[in-house]
C-alpha cells in the first residue's frame, strides 16, 4: 500500500495555521485543488492529501476518495489553486458537508490531545456507511383530489366510444386508499402500485426519519415560577458575555434543570441553538424527557443505543437546522449545530465526560472551546463540582432545595469492628425504611477466589488481576478484558474442592438482603451486569417499597421522592485508589448518594459505612459541606502541584514483553527535554500486554503537550521500539 500512496504525497498545512482557503489568490476563478484528510486511524499516514476539487467544494465537504487501493471517506480541510502532485478526482461527494467550525474543532482536538486530524474528524463526521432511509411514498397523480382523478379516468374513457361517462371502475377499498393519500405506502404498496399503473397515483421514494424511541416521557408539569435563586442564576446566564463559562453549583433538588430549560428557551428565542450534555442517557432519562416535553421535535437526542441509521437521521436534522437542541452524552458536544448560543454540561463532575480511546478528549474542555468559538455561554452544573471548575468558573449558587426540605442527616458508621458487610445498625434501618438505596461500588458476587489448601488465587491469564465471581452467570470473569471461565469446582493445582470466596459485591449483597429482610420487601439490583438499567429504575420508582442495591449507577441524578434511607456500604473503596482524584471521587459519590434521600416531606437519612471515619472527604460529605471540601482540596492540590495547578500528561507504552515496554517509556522520557516527568513506572499487565508509564506534571500546558507529541513521534517511528504501542492521555482521569 505504501507505494500506491506515494502518488498522493502530502501538501501539509502547518498545524498553527487554520485550514482555510487562500483568499489572497484572486487570479483564478475557482480553486482547483482540495486538501483532503482521509478518515483512517493509521497514525503514520498524515494528511492532508491533494485531490482534484469537485464543483462547489468548501472546507467541510465530505467525500469518498481513492486512497491506496481502497476508497475511503475524507473531509476537505483546505482549498488551493495548485498542487505539486498529479491529481486524482474524488469518487463522489457526500451530502451534507461538515460545518466549517467542526473542521477547525478537529484540528484543535488533534493538537490538544496528541492525536491526528483524521482521528478527530472520525469522531465528528457521521459514519459514511449510514445512509438516509427511504420508503415508498404515494401521492395523487397530477390532480389535487380523488374526484378529479376519478373524473379524469372516466372522462378519458368517455371520449372513446360511448356517450355517457363510464362509472369509475374503482372499488370502495380503492377509493378509501386514494382518500388516504398522500402518505407512505406501507403494507398497501401493491394496491397503490396498481393504481399507479392506471395513472391515478404517483409513487416515489422519500427519506423517512427514523425517530428514535425515547424513554418514558413523564408528563411535564406546568412551567413553575422560578425561585429567587433560580431567577438570579438565569439572569446571570442570559446576561453572560459570549464565550463565558459559568458554574451552576446547586445542591441536589435545587432546580438546576429548570434553569437549563429557561436558559435554553432564551437561546432559542434569540435564534441560537443549544447543546445539553448529560452523563448517561440510560441512567438519566428524566432530563431528556423534560427537554422533549418542553421543546418537542426541535430536540434531537443522540445516545449510544441509537442504531447507525437513527444516529445519522438525528445528525441530519441537526445539520439542516430542523432540530435546534441536541441532548446527549459526551459525543453530543460534536453536534453539527450553527449559531450555538448555549452549552449545558449537567453533572459536570461525572467521569464519563472523558473519552477512553484516542483522541482521549474531555467533553468539558471541548464544550468550552466550542463556546469560545461560537460565542455561546457554557453552563456547567453540579452539586459536587470539580475543584478545577470551582476555581476557574464564575459561580452561581442554588444553595437550597426547591421543596424547602433540608438535606438529610448523615451518620458515619465505623466499620472497623463490624463482622459483616452491613453494620447491624444499618440492617435495622433497612428493615424499617420504606424505600432505600444501597450503594456498593463492586459488581459481582465476590471479589476473588482462593484455594483453601494451597492458597492458589484465580487470576486473569491476560491481566494481572483476580477474577470476580458472578454466580448468576456461573462464571468467574475479568473486569478489565472480559475474559471468563466456568466457576471452578476444584483447584487445578492441588485438586482440593475447598474454595474460599472473598469479599462482597452487589450480586451477593442483593441476595443477602433478600434473605434477611421480611418476605414482602423487594430488592432491585442495578449495575453493569443488569441489561435494562432504565427498566430497573422505573420498577423501583413505581414500587410502593423496596431496596435498590447497586454500583455508582444508583447515585446518578435520579429523583425518587419516597426514598427515606440511603446507605454507602464501603465509602473508602474509592479512597484506596492511589490517585490524586481519590478524595474528589469519594466526596462526590457520598454527597451525590446523600442527595437521593429525603426528597419528600417525610424526610430521610443517610448512613455511610467506612473503615476511615476520620477521612476528610467523608466528613465534609456528611456535613453537606461542598465549599469546605473544595477549599481544603484546592489547598492540598496547590501544595502538591496537582491539577488545576499543573497539567498532567500520561504516556503509556505497551508491548508483549515488559522489556520493550519499559525501554520505549524510557526513550520517551529521555526525549522530553526539561519537562518535569515521573517514571517509567510499571503498570499491571492488561489484555496480554505489559505496560510502563511516564507522567509529565507541567506548569506550561501548551509546551508540555508539544514536547510529548514530539517525543512520542520520534520514539514511535524508531525501529528499535517497533514492538511498543503508545497511548497519550492529556488530563488523565
Ligand atoms: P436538580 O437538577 O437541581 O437536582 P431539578 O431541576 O430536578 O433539580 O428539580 C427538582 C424538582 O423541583 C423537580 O421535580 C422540578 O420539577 C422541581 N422544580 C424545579 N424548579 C421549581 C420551582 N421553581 N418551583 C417548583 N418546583 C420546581
Ligand atoms: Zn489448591
Ligand atoms: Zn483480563
Amino acid at each position: 500500500m505504501g507505494r500506491c500512496l506515494r502518488a498522493f504525497r502530502r501538501g501539509r498545512p502547518s498545524r498553527r495555521e487554520p485550514p482555510v482557503g487562500r483568499p489572497g489568490l484572486q487570479w483564478a476563478a475557482l480553486p482547483g485543488v482540495v486538501k483532503v484528510e482521509p478518515i483512517t486511524t493509521a497514525r503514520v499516514l498524515r494528511g492532508p492529501f491533494d485531490y482534484e476539487a469537485p464543483e462547489g467544494a468548501v472546507v467541510g465537504t465530505r467525500l469518498i476518495v481513492p486512497f491506496g487501493r481502497r476508497d475511503v471517506p475524507g473531509v476537505v480541510t483546505g482549498l488551493a489553486h495548485e498542487s505539486e502532485h498529479a491529481l486524482v478526482a474524488p469518487r463522489r461527494v457526500l451530502d451534507p458537508s461538515l460545518p466549517r467550525e467542526l473542521v477547525e474543532l478537529a484540528f484543535w482536538l488533534a493538537d490538544e490531545y496528541c492525536s491526528t486530524p483524521a482521528r478527530a474528524l472520525a469522531l465528528l463526521a457521521p459514519h459514511p456507511g449510514a445512509k438516509a432511509k427511504t420508503a415508498l411514498y404515494a401521492e395523487l397523480a397530477g390532480a389535487h383530489d380523488i374526484e378529479s382523478s376519478v373524473d379524469r379516468l372516466s372522462g378519458g374513457k368517455a371520449t372513446t366510444r360511448r356517450e355517457e361517462p363510464t362509472p369509475p371502475r374503482l372499488s370502495d377499498a380503492q377509493r378509501a386508499l386514494l382518500a388516504s393519500l398522500p402518505r407512505f405506502c406501507g403494507p398497501d404498496t401493491a394496491a397503490l402500485r396498481r393504481l399507479e399503473a392506471r395513472g391515478l397515483v404517483c409513487v416515489s421514494a422519500r427519506v423517512v426519519r427514523r425517530a428514535p424511541v425515547h424513554l418514558s416521557v413523564g408528563a411535564e408539569r406546568p412551567q413553575p415560577e422560578l425561585t429567587p435563586d433560580q431567577a438570579a442564576a438565569l439572569a446571570a446566564i442570559t446576561g453572560a458575555a459570549p464565550g463565558e463559562a459559568l458554574l451552576l453549583h446547586g445542591v441536589t433538588g435545587s432546580g438546576k434543570t429548570e434553569v437549563y430549560l429557561r436558559a435554553a428557551a432564551d437561546a432559542l428565542g434569540r435564534g441560537r441553538s443549544v447543546i445539553v450534555l448529560v452523563p448517561e442517557i440510560g441512567l438519566t432519562p428524566q432530563i431528556v424527557a423534560r427537554f422533549i416535553a418542553r421543546f418537542g421535535d426541535t430536540v434531537a437526542v443522540l445516545h449510544s443505543q441509537l442504531g447507525p441509521g437513527e444516529r445519522h437521521d438525528e445528525w441530519l436534522r441537526l445539520r439542516r437546522g430542523e432540530a435546534r437542541v441536541c441532548v446527549g452524552p459526551r459525543s453530543a458536544v460534536f453536534a453539527p449545530l450553527d449559531d450555538l448560543g448555549l452549552i449545558v454540561v449537567d453533572e459536570e463532575h461525572d467521569a464519563s465526560y472523558k473519552q477512553e480511546g484516542d483522541p482521549r478528549y474531555d467533553a468539558r474542555r471541548v464544550a468550552a472551546f466550542r463556546a469560545r468559538q461560537s460565542g455561546a455561554v457554557l453552563v456547567a452544573g453540579s452539586a459536587t463540582p470539580r475543584p478545577e471548575s470551582f476555581r476557574a468558573l464564575r459561580r452561581l449558587r442554588l444553595p437550597e432545595r426547591v421543596d424547602g426540605q433540608g438535606l438529610p442527616p448523615v451518620e458515619v458508621v465505623d466499620m472497623r469492628r463490624a463482622p459483616r458487610a452491613l453494620h447491624p445498625r444499618v440492617h435495622e434501618a433497612l428493615a424499617v425504611a420504606r424505600k432505600a438505596i444501597v450503594l456498593l461500588n463492586r459488581r459481582g458476587w465476590s471479589n476473588f477466589l482462593t484455594c483453601r489448601s494451597c492458597g492458589r488465587a484465580w487470576g486473569c491469564p491476560n491481566c494481572d488481576v483476580t477474577l470476580v465471581l458472578h454466580r448468576a452467570q456461573k462464571a468467574v470473569t475479568c473486569h478489565h478484558c472480559g475474559y471468563r471461565e466456568p466457576v471452578p469446582g476444584s483447584c487445578p493445582d492441588c485438586g482440593s474442592t475447598s474454595i474460599a470466596r472473598h469479599g462482597t459485591g452487589t450480586e451477593r449483597l442483593a441476595d443477602d438482603l433478600e434473605r434477611a429482610l421480611p418476605a414482602d420487601a423487594r430488592v432491585f439490583r442495578l449495575d453493569a451486569d443488569v441489561a435494562h438499567a432504565a427498566g430497573v429504575l422505573r420498577a423501583f420508582g413505581a414500587a410502593p417499597g423496596g431496596i435498590l442495591v447497586g454500583t455508582q449507577m444508583v447515585a446518578k441524578g435520579h429523583d425518587f421522592p419516597d426514598v427515606d434511607l440511603a446507605v454507602v456500604v464501603d465509602a473508602d473503596a474509592t479512597l484506596r485508589f492511589p490517585d490524586f482524584r481519590a478524595e474528589e471521587r469519594t466526596f462526590a459519590l457520598v454527597a451525590q448518594l446523600a442527595g437521593r434521600a429525603g426528597r419528600s416531606a417525610a424526610g430521610g437519612r443517610v448512613m455511610v459505612q467506612t473503615l476511615v471515619p476520620g477521612a476528610e472527604a467523608i466528613s465534609f460529605a456528611a456535613a453537606h459541606d461542598a465549599d469546605g471540601f473544595l477549599a481544603a482540596e484546592l489547598e492540598r492540590r496547590a501544595a502538591l502541584r496537582y491539577p488545576p495547578f499543573s497539567t498532567l500528561i500520561r504516556i503509556v507504552c505497551s508491548a508483549e514483553e515488559a522489556g520493550p515496554a519499559h525501554a520505549a517509556a524510557q526513550a520517551v522520557r529521555d526525549r522530553l527535554g526539561d519537562q518535569p516527568a515521573l517514571g517509567p513506572a510499571a503498570l499491571f499487565r492488561l489484555r496480554g500486554r505489559e505496560r510502563a508509564q511516564v507522567v509529565v506534571k507541567a506548569d506550561a500546558r501548551r509546551a508540555a503537550i508539544d514536547a510529548v507529541r514530539a517525543a512520542v513521534e520520534v520514539v514511535s517511528a524508531d525501529r528499535a521500539h517497533r514492538a511498543a504501542a503508545f497511548a497519550v492521555d492529556v488530563d488523565p482521569q
